[in-house]
């Protein structure tokens, strides 16, 4: 499907790059001028307000930054982007003439602040880009982008940043790739750019996310870029210098979405059928395995013995894990994989316990 048009998004990867915020006024043109001279990016990025976790971090310059921003569009013609939370913030932004607004991971979760923005663009002609709320809920993402489209925003495009996760990863906030390709299935005519630096919260691993956002057919991509990354006033572990930034985008390997070519499709038709055949052997056993899950069921309500039992649990995951090891499957998948063998297990066992009996007609 077309993506509906958001300033030129479809010469791809569509680049927005900057530093997280705006500190000085130097700070500020300094990155833009060399961002301008490599001639790669279409926006650039600042934080004017910053949603900080814990009170008495940096909470942004203020109004004062958007001076800076109108000097960086009339010295390098780039076009400029700030996260705007509230409808002071969207007036304020409209003044000093801010090209694109983006909403934050924060604010996406609160319907009323994301409502209030609407109101707020109502009637003016600017392109948002939405972030995923910090939450992993779909449906609050769409939400927020049927508020901007009904406020008359024709011009949007989702931004995949993370998401918060009760566990520690390697990530700072956990791509949960399933959330974006649901996303994309759901709203396939909508421009979708990936953060690498809010998902990475280091240096390290932003071109492994920027690839795998990529190939997942991304339209483009938001990064943090800052003239002395590791003096930054926020987020200074994620982010990178112009020259880095203009290596790591050298380093993107861009596939094209599909072809035409005869030969291709036949060698990947061949290869799909026996990725259908595999998978269809694997829900036959799996159904296999749910029927000596009845069993189990009916057996521990002959004996009034509960379902869960913890111990074999954890040596069902602890084998499984060991085992998927060895076969080349991440301690990741295998324990999600396990888990939903597990549930759907209790569910039979469920209705297998607590079925009332049949009543005997005489
Ligand atoms: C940011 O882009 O600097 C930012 C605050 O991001 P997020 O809303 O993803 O936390
Ligand atoms: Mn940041």
């Amino acid at each position: 499907m077309q993506k509906k048009p958001f300033m030129g998004v479809e010469k791809r990867p569509f680049l927005i790059a900057g530093p997280c915020s705006a500190e000085t006024e130097g700070q500020v043109l300094s990155i833009a001028k060399d961002l301008a001279k490599q001639g790669e990016i279409s926006l650039f990025r600042a934080g004017i307000w910053k949603p900080r976790t814990r009170p008495g971090s940096f909470e942004g310059v203020g109004s004062e930054g958007l001076k800076w921003l109108r000097r960086v569009k009339e010295e390098t013609g780039l076009k400029t982007t700030v996260e705007v939370a509230n409808a002071h913030h969207v007036y304020e932004a409209l003044k000093f003439g801010v090209d694109v607004l983006w909403i934050g991971a924060r604010t996406t979760v609160n319907p009323f602040s994301v409502q209030e923005i609407a109101d707020a663009v109502r009637g003016i002609d600017i392109p948002v880009m939405i972030k995923n709320p910090i939450n992993p809920d779909l449906e609050l993402w769409l939400g927020a982008i049927e508020r901007l489209e009904k406020a008359g925003i024709t011009r949007i495009a989702a931004i995949h940043r993370g998401f918060s996760h009760h566990t520690k990863t390697r990530y700072r906030n956990i791509p949960l790739w399933e959330m974006p390709i649901e996303l994309i299935r759901r709203r396939p005519d909508l421009p979708i750019i990936g953060d690498n630096s809010h998902i990475c919260g280091n240096r390290h691993m932003l071109l492994e996310v920027a690839q795998q956002q990529m190939d997942l057919n991304f339209d483009g991509l938001i990064t943090e870029v800052h003239c002395n990354p590791d003096e930054a006033w926020s987020d200074a572990k994620q982010q990178i210098t112009p020259n880095q930034y203009h290596e790591l985008i050298g380093k993107l390997v861009l596939r094209t979405k599909s072809t035409n070519d005869p030969q291709f499709l036949e060698t990947i038709e061949a290869l799909r059928i026996r990725i259908d055949e595999i998978d269809q052997e694997v829900l036959n056993i799996l159904g296999r395995r749910m029927q000596l899950a009845d069993d189990i069921g009916r057996y521990k309500k002959r004996n009034n013995i509960s379902i869960l039992q913890p111990e074999r649990w954890n040596e069902i995951l602890q084998t499984g894990v060991e085992k998927g090891r060895q076969r080349d499957l991440s301690p990741e998948f295998v324990i999600q994989l396990l888990s939903s063998i597990h549930q759907e297990s209790i569910r039979h066992q469920t209705l297998v316990m607590n079925a009332k009996d049949v009543p005997v007609v005489s």
